[in-house]
């Protein structure tokens, strides 16, 4: 059983586990273990988990619960020892090390972000685009107020770009990519996080 966590401070945490819950039923249906997935609201839900998704949200309320409660401290500690983490959209912003129209959080890994770099709300989008690793075609992208990648450090490598921004990124066991996944039915990502947090690849 792979145990993956979704922070549930705020944002697209229902739609995370959703889309778990549907891989599970895929892994199992193929005679794999199984994959359990738990919301974490405080710092002992941490306990035992193989990765950690940070969804999308609104990273300014988010980084201020992590900084006002222990939790912040924990969950920064635990993946700076191993566990696994994937942040989508906000989650991103949440790992990155150096933070454009706004602040650090996580300080997690090697790339820099811009907060809001398409415009509004109103300028989300979708679009299909290639990404490394992923198997089976082009993958759905949804952009909702997104960031852009406008960095990665040497230790990260690049998984994905559109229209030359970089919307997808790996460094070891972190995950960031700025786009929502958990919004398709298209579970591959999700797929690809989970392997990852079984050391699998
Ligand atoms: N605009 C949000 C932020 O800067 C991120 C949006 C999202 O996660 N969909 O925190």
């Amino acid at each position: 059983m792979t145990k993956i966590g979704v922070l549930a401070l705020q944002g697209g945490v229902a739609e995370h586990l959703a889309s778990l819950r549907r891989l599970d039923g895929s892994d199992r249906a193929s005679g794999g273990a199984g994959i359990e997935a738990r919301r974490v609201l405080v710092s002992a839900d941490l306990d035992g988990l193989d990765g950690i998704i940070l969804p999308g949200g609104e990273s300014t309320a988010v980084g201020k619960l992590l900084a006002e409660g222990g939790l912040g401290a924990e969950l920064k500690a635990a993946v700076a020892g191993g566990l696994a983490a994937w942040g989508t959209c906000m989650g991103a912003i949440l790992l990155a090390r150096a933070v454009g129209g706004g602040e650090t959080h996580l300080s997690l890994m090697d790339i820099r972000v811009e907060r809001n770099a398409y415009g509004s709300q109103l300028d989300s989008f979708t679009g299909s685009h290639p990404m490394a690793g992923l198997e089976g075609g082009p993958f759905p992208m949804v952009f909702i107020r997104a960031p852009v990648i406008s960095f990665a450090g040497p230790g990260a490598s690049i998984l994905a770009r559109v229209s030359g921004d970089i919307v997808g990124c790996r460094q070891g066991r972190l995950l960031a990519t700025t786009f929502h996944p958990e919004l398709t039915a298209d579970t591959r990502v999700h797929a690809m996080f989970v392997r990852m947090a079984r050391g699998q690849e």
